[in-house]
């Protein structure tokens, strides 16, 4: 071989390398599919746990989110309201990845760019979602299914069958005692009442410590004693992680906010008003389209 083909030869070589370097730096959630290198810590130094700016979604042409712009600061819990197709759930979809947005960016912490990762990145990375239906293991107990959500998928099953570490047991009983279901630990899920099933799902987002948790319409179909002690929880948490809670219990949210922290009320897509509770229930605009005189 000559020089000049040799040397042609490993500038081509590294041409390659660098676009395949480029690949894992760039692109998109299917870019980043089966990424090798690891996720950098999420950068909290700013005080902002979540920053979306002008997002849009459309189905079919509709705007189910139309310029959604929205900050959460680190610790804060930020109580969500708005009528039915407003776009809430459809945000958490865009912050989870479950649904790329058209338009706008999605970032946690002041470093993270979501849009660029998959959903079970965004998970690991921090992010914990509760739907709004619970998804516990109905057949296993209390504190097996706490014990599943300390691994991750792939070690699932494995981690059943092997010793916890004194650290790991300590987490489980911190977590049993924060969502009230201590002297239920050896109960099957599935025979549990809708709201401690709702609890055990949080209790399962806690084993993997998320900065950030979504919680969608978590009191819906809770009893009154059921939605004061969602409260209590959810008020333990705050400041420990940053939470996003959906919900239309204006009573529920009046306990989280304590007349004074920020509500931020969604329509059609977008934000509509936010302040104190009490200053959205008296804004005209909130009243037409969703509270009602
Ligand atoms: P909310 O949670 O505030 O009730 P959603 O985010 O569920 O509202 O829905 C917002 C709007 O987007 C609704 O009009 C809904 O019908 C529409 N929408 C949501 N997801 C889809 C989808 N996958 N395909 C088509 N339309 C959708
Ligand atoms: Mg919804």
């Amino acid at each position: 071989m000559t020089p000049d083909l040799m040397e042609e030869g490993a500038r081509r070589m590294q041409a390659y390398a660098q676009r395949q370097a480029q690949r894992t730096e760039s692109g998109g959630r299917a870019a980043s599919f089966r990424r090798l290198v690891k996720i950098g810590e999420p950068d909290f130094a700013h005080g902002v746990a979540l920053y979306l700016e002008d997002i849009t979604v459309s189905f079919d042409g509709f705007k189910a989110l139309n310029a959604l712009s929205l900050t959460v600061n680190v610790g804060e819990l930020r109580c969500i309201i708005g009528p039915n197709g407003a776009g809430k759930t459809t945000m958490m979809d865009c912050i989870t990845g479950k649904t790329r947005p058209d338009h706008g960016k999605v970032f946690f912490g002041s470093t993270i760019d979501l849009l660029r990762l998959t959903e079970p990145e965004i998970a690991q990375i921090g992010v914990g979602r509760k739907f709004q239906k619970p998804t516990v293991y109905e057949d296993l107990s209390v504190f097996e299914n706490l014990e599943l959500a300390l691994a991750d998928d792939r070690r699932a099953r494995a981690s059943l069958w092997s010793r916890l570490t004194g650290v790991q047991l300590d987490r489980i009983g911190e977590v049993l005692t924060l969502i009230h279901l201590r002297d239920h630990a050896q109960r099957t899920a599935g025979l549990l009442s809708h709201g401690q099933k709702q609890w055990l799902e949080i209790g399962m987002l806690l084993m993997q410590d998320p900065k950030l948790l979504l919680l969608d319409e978590p009191v819906a179909g809770m009893t009154d004693e059921e939605t004061e002690r969602t409260a209590e929880l959810f008020l333990s948490l705050e400041g420990k992680h940053s939470l996003v809670v959906v919900e239309h219990d204006m009573k529920f949210v009046d306990m989280l906010t304590e007349g004074r922290k920020t509500v931020t009320v969604l329509h059609e897509g977008s934000v509509l008003a936010e302040g104190k509770l009490a200053d959205v229930q008296a804004n005209d605009k909130v009243v037409e389209v969703y509270l009602g005189r």
